[in-house]
């Protein structure tokens, strides 16, 4: 049996994975008994921002990374691909779908028991029973209390910030355009299913003048206080848009208000700066800001933001906002495997183990199901190689430097790199990615994880309660010719 803390991301992904091993899993999620600040439902895999797990292609690291976890049986991608809203390059869901379908398939699971309770200190683990904790960046106090008290002050805190949400109806359709950035959507059908050949985001264009008057607004702007926070730290992928701006004038314009790679049709040249809108949901009345987390006071966010050419008499279903984000040190305590060093029945996955964004929680989480149930059956641990994306990324979490460690998305910078790099980056990119699918599907096949034979079936089939490790393979052996 595992036991697995946090049905989110991580959570959902490691128990699919274990459970679809053959394991008995107990998955504790403790909503909606205890809700969290952000959640709004009681559904497993609760998108809390965004509905972009973000580039889809492979020439970019997080298309790589997602094209992995699919050929490793993801359960996160699955339902990301049964949910997909237009995007451009991007893999955008409907976040209602998404999690109903991941709640499904975890609810139905013959092996998975869903129990609704929080969870206040670490459980007990041991090689029969390994604890994996999955609680996210809200993760309450009393549970933070007990992982501070077993990693000492590794255990740290920062926060993030998150976009707001317009009503698409209240957009001013004459004063802005559709196009994916460099066209994008144009071949993009195949991968999604869905374009009407206009390009997949509203696109709010900037004179100069305008771009002045927005910027003096936001740098004017008045902050939320954010409270009880000891330190205030960001993480640099996710800057909120007022902090940038105080860096520099035309430091958004080189950031979420770039204007590269669009043209207005009705101008035919570049904006001086543009905002960016996403489909947010399926229904397709929801935009969100791409890339405009702040936290900036509501009241003054009302006001800015409605300088944006466009956004006039916007509505706003979501203004942006700071949260919390609790993580472990990653480097100093923990290995390849997201085992705890030193304790190696218990495993951290997700935010909480110092990753950072959706799909590399989910990746962890399928690294860290994975490696409980090679635990419990005696096999090798799943360490893929570090020319993959998963692999690189299990690597950089248990091995960067700790003194100065920052929860990273994936990218192609902490990839090994290619001894015969092309020159171009773009085939440099490419190159990454055929050879990490190469090296991924040789480590697989050659992975007791991955067995899929004949005589696993038949041995499953004629026992209901799964049989792993030594006993597993004396059976096989012993399997009638027929069945082999
Ligand atoms: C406000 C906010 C905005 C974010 N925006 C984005 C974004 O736009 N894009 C992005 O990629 N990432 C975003 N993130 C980061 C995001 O949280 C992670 O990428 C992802 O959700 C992490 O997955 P997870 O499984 O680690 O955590 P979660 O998805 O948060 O899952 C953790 C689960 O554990 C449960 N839980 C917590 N404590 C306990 C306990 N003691 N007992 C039992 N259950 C417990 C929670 O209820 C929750 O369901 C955001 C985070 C926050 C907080």
């Amino acid at each position: 049996m595992i036991h697995i803390v946090g049905g989110g991301l991580a959570g959902s992904e490691a128990t699919w994975q274990a459970a679809s091993r053959g394991m008995p899993v107990s998955l504790y999620e403790m909503r909606p008994v205890r809700p969290t600040a952000v959640h709004k439902t009681d559904r497993l895999a609760e998108l809390v921002c965004s509905n972009s797990f973000r580039g889809d292609k492979l020439d970019n690291a997080v298309g790589l990374l997602k094209e992995e976890m699919r050929r490793l049986g993801s359960l996160v991608l699955r339902a990301a691909e049964a949910s997909r809203v237009p995007a451009g390059a991007a893999l955008a869901v409907d976040r209602d779908r998404f999690s109903e379908i991941v709640t499904g398939e975890l609810a139905r699971h013959p092996l998975v028991t869903i129990r609704r309770e929080e969870i206040l200190t670490i459980p007990a683990s041991s090689e029969r029973e390994p604890v994996i904790i999955a609680t996210g960046p809200l993760t309450g106090q009393a549970l933070s209390t007990s992982i501070r008290s077993l990693v000492g002050r590794d255990h740290l805190y920062f926060y993030d910030a998150i976009s707001p949400i317009v009503l698409a109806e209240t957009i001013d359709r004459s004063k802005v355009f559709r196009a994916s950035r460099w066209d994008r959507s144009l071949g993009r059908s195949q991968a999604c299913g869905v374009d009407d050949g206009e390009g997949d985001y509203v696109n709010c264009p900037f004179t100069r003048d305008q771009y002045d008057r927005f910027y003096d607004a936001l740098v004017q702007a008045e902050s939320a206080t954010v409270h009880d926070f000891d330190r205030e730290r960001f993480f640099e992928g996710c800057l909120p848009i007022e902090v940038m701006a105080h860096r520099g004038r035309d430091t958004l314009r080189f950031g979420p208000m770039k204007p590269v790679g669009l043209v207005d049709p009705r101008s035919g040249s570049m904006p001086y700066a543009v905002v960016q809108l996403r489909q947010d949901n399926l229904a397709g009345d929801h935009y969100s800001l791409v890339g405009f987390q702040t936290q900036i006071k509501w009241s003054e966010q009302s006001r800015v933001l409605r300088l944006i050419p466009g956004l006039e008499e916007a509505e706003f279903v979501r203004f942006g906002m700071v949260h919390r984000n609790t993580y472990v040190n990653g480097p100093a305590i923990l290995s390849e495997t997201w085992q705890v060093k030193g304790r190696p029945a218990l495993f951290f996955a997700g935010q909480m183990s110092g990753v950072e964004g959706y799909v590399e929680s989910a990746a962890s989480g399928l690294m860290a199901g994975l490696n409980a149930v090679a635990l419990i059956a005696g096999l090798a641990p799943a360490v893929p190689p570090r020319t993959t994306a998963i692999g690189a990324l299990s690597y950089y979490a248990s091995h960067a430097d700790p003194q100065h460690y920052e929860p990273s998305n994936i990218t192609f910078g902490i990839i090994e790199p290619l001894e015969h790099a092309p020159r171009s980056r773009m085939e440099r990119k490419l190159a990454l990615s055929a050879r990490a699918l190469a090296d991924l599907t040789r480590w697989m096949s050659g992975s007791d994880l991955f067995r899929s034979g004949r005589s696993d079936q038949a041995l499953d089939a004629l026992n209901p309660v799964p049989i792993v490790g030594e006993r597993r393979k004396a059976l096989l052996e012993r399997l009638p010719a027929e069945l082999q």
